[in-house]
């Protein structure tokens, strides 16, 4: 009977070192017998082309299994999983169709079970990974994501905890689409590639990601944005051509990069006046309005996009208090108080002072910035024409 065959892509440096140090014969048998229920195996070594990631095959019985080991590295966020996502794109890009993908860990040395590797964990299972050696390894029970609001909730954890981890944002648009808005540049291409995977498994909506400029590069590796095309996933390049495009086109801005910018600065889609979290009717408002911002004299393109797209120059609202915003029957002091327009009908004033919540401005937004765009905004506006809500 033929044996268990692996092939293993030499990331793993000369061969003497990979069956010494690395991955060493009771490695890649113990390897053998999870997934086969046998100990005995043949092996090759792949030196040609790819050599990104600690990766193997092991075929057997006709079918071909993945396996992607974990890094020794632990210190810097992402080091552990960095191979992960390109083992992920090459078992999506496998024709076979029996096929597995696996993860083992290589003798992790320091703490593995932090919340962020948690999190990355239940998104590697909910992308169709099997851990081989979990038990071993971890004391923490990994279970996959159910829905993509488990994943935003347990991932809004994690920001709450350590601001500055978070490079990928998940939410969902007015025509129900999910959209993924992820940076392209260093770790982050890793984490928005797995994004993108764990969640089309979940999610009954159709996604769109947004590649979001950061330093030179403008897309995902080719490989992995290829694999998300070929899922459906409609790909969008957010770059300055696209953000100029968009901004001498429309005054409404639906700039990918604004809408970053405010889940970056605010978090989640949630109404400042409101509070209503469903994201569908939520859109970011400007302070300083873009048509505005295109009148301005004295500023050239260049600086009039960036403050169309500055996070500092918005808000979430729900349709409704846009709306109200929009038509200047809102106002924002200074400070950060909230008048209406006094000439209004008292019943529309009860109206809105009953499903206005929020009286004032949450600190979080009110920042020196948003601060100045709502001046230039309020230069426009007669602030005796408005009043308090009693
Ligand atoms: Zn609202």
């Amino acid at each position: 009977m033929e044996r268990p065959h692996f092939t293993i892509k030499n990331r793993f440096q000369k061969r003497s070192e990979l069956y010494q140090h690395i991955l060493t014969r009771d490695i890649l048998s113990d390897v053998c017998r999870r997934i086969t229920s046998r100990r005995d195996y043949t092996v090759n070594f792949d030196d040609t082309g790819y050599n990104k990631g600690r990766l193997a095959t092991l075929e057997y019985n006709g079918a071909i299994n993945y396996i992607s080991f974990s890094e020794f590295e632990i210190g810097s966020r992402n080091s552990f999983f960095q191979s992960f996502p390109s083992a992920l794109v090459k078992y999506h890009q496998e024709s076979n169709t029996h096929k597995n993908i696996f993860f083992y860990f290589l003798e992790p040395d320091g703490n593995i079970e932090t919340a962020y590797f948690i999190f990355m964990y239940r998104l590697m299972k909910t992308a169709g990974t099997t851990f081989l050696n979990e038990a071993d390894n971890l004391t923490t029970a990994i279970n996959p994501f159910n829905s993509v609001s488990d994943i935003i909730v347990q991932r809004d954890l994690n920001r709450g905890r350590n601001r500055g981890n978070v490079s990928s944002y998940v939410t969902i648009d007015e025509n129900d689409v999910l959209q993924i808005f992820g940076k392209t540049y260093g770790a982050n291409k890793y984490e928005t590639t797995l994004l993108c995977l764990a969640i089309h498994g979940i999610t009954p909506y159709a996604m769109k990601l947004y590649e979001i400029q950061e330093g030179k590069l403008k897309r995902l590796p080719k490989d992995a944005r290829d694999v998300i095309i070929d899922l459906g996933i409609n790909v969008i390049t957010s770059d300055l051509v696209l953000e100029r495009e968009e901004f001498e086109t429309n005054d409404s801005l639906r700039s990918p990069t604004y809408i970053y910018n405010l889940l970056e600065k605010l978090g989640e889609k949630k109404c400042s006046l409101c509070d209503c979290e469903i994201p569908q009717i939520i859109q970011g408002a400007h302070i300083w309005p873009v048509a505005s911002i295109k009148r301005a004299n004295n500023i050239n393109l260049e600086t009039k996009i960036k403050y169309a797209i500055d996070g500092d120059n918005g808000m979430w609202l729900c349709n409704n208090h846009h709306m109200l915003f929009d038509i200047n029957m809102l106002y924002i002091t200074h400070d950060g108080r909230l008048k209406y327009r006094s000439n209004i009908e008292q019943s529309h004033k009860e109206y809105l002072r009953d499903f206005t919540v929020n009286r004032r401005i949450s600190n979080k937004i009110l920042t020196p910035t948003f601060i100045d765009y709502l001046d230039k905004r309020n230069r426009m506006l007669v602030e005796s024409q408005y009043s308090y809500v009693v």
